[in-house]
């Protein structure tokens, strides 16, 4: 279904403090936090503060590009604070077959043990 580009997420929440997370980085734009369910021993989300219409990388347009690259460049910061120095992966769901499931793009910072590709 159709995910209104308003709508409010539970990242809004995370943003406003209304709800705790473990922040391990933020500057002006970006929020980085420990995710609740990781998937690695290292696993963390970057999300932008104003979401500016982008519910997910598919609806990105040309005012986010500069966004998009601070979401990237603050990866390489996360990783490099947490200490990811054998390597790390970053990870963008889209949509249902993306396995989205939080309608606010956000960046997964994955590392701490061997990655392995293809991915399932
Ligand atoms: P997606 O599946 O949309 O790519 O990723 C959403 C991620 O958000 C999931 O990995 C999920 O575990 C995480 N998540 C969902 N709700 C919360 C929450 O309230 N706090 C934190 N820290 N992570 C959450």
């Amino acid at each position: 279904a159709a995910v209104p580009p308003g709508a409010p997420t539970i990242f809004d929440k995370i943003i406003n403090k209304e709800i705790p997370a473990n922040v391990v980085y933020e500057d002006e734009k970006v929020l980085a936090f420990r995710d609740i369910a990781p998937q690695a021993p290292t696993h963390i989300l970057i999300i932008p503060k104003v979401k500016d219409g982008l519910t997910g990388l598919s609806k990105a347009e040309e005012r986010n590009i500069e966004i998009l690259g601070h979401l990237l460049y603050s990866a390489k910061l996360v990783a490099k604070q947490e200490g990811l120095e054998d390597g790390f992966r970053v990870v963008i769901n889209d949509g249902p077959q993306g396995c989205q499931s939080v309608y606010h793009i956000h960046v997964h910072l994955l590392g701490g043990c061997q990655m392995n590709w293809p991915p399932g």
